[in-house]
């Protein structure tokens, strides 16, 4: 499968093919169509592998730039991993005109405030920041249609399972949600990852 025969947008294959791809990795081979195709999706692949990349080209073809309500959210455990992943979709959204904003702790609220009230696509955050945001009213859910648990494994260890759970209880019921680990395992079964999202959902 190639980038063209993806069905994406014609100005995101610019975008990809601008950032310098020329094909889908093994993740993006795999995990693109259903994803894009409205399906909940549970993946696991080592960082590295194009993972990243992945998670922000789905997210341009999901989000529609016609309107400006934050349509999707990504979860990561770490800052920079949240702000790598909106650097990601900014640029490979560009021809777009995607508003991507991280929404991350140690940056400044104020900023977070501006930025949503201006009217943001995608919000790319880690749990704690992304909770008081929506707890404050400034990141408003309604019309989020995507969820990503980027590394959920990690989420999980980090001990971020309240604010998810948090999260979640502010989500619309009508969500699509794609859950990503990181860690590899011996005989790769994936059980894991399905172990841990269940332990989060339970919670919720
Ligand atoms: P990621 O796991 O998405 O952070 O990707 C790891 C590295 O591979 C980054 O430098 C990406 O820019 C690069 N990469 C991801 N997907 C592709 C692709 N389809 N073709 C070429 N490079 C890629």
């Amino acid at each position: 499968l190639s980038f063209d025969q993806m069905g994406l947008k014609d100005e995101l294959l610019r975008g990809i093919y601008n950032y310098g791809f020329e094909k889908p990795s093994a993740i993006q081979q795999r995990a693109v169509m259903p994803i894009i195709n409205g399906r909940d999706v549970i993946a696991q692949a080592q960082s590295g592998t194009g993972k990243t990349s992945m998670v922000a080209l789905t997210v341009c073809q999901v989000v529609d730039t016609a309107s400006r309500e934050v349509q999707a959210l990504i979860l990561s455990p770490t800052r920079e991993l949240a702000s790598q992943t909106e650097k990601v979709i900014r640029t490979i959204g560009d021809f777009m005109n995607i508003q991507a904003h991280a929404c991350i702790g140690g940056k400044s609220v104020g900023e977070d405030i501006r930025k949503l009230e201006n009217g943001v696509h995608v919000v790319s955050g880690t749990p704690g920041r992304v909770c008081d945001m929506i707890k404050r009213r400034t990141l408003r859910t309604r019309a989020i249609k995507l969820l990503i648990l980027n590394e959920s494994d990690e989420m999980l260890s980090r001990g971020f399972k309240d604010q998810i759970y948090d999260v979640y209880r502010h989500l619309p019921p009508e969500l699509q949600e794609i859950v990503l680990g990181a860690k590899s395992e011996k005989g790769g079964g994936g059980q894991s990852i399905i172990l841990h999202y269940l332990k989060l959902k339970k919670a919720a």
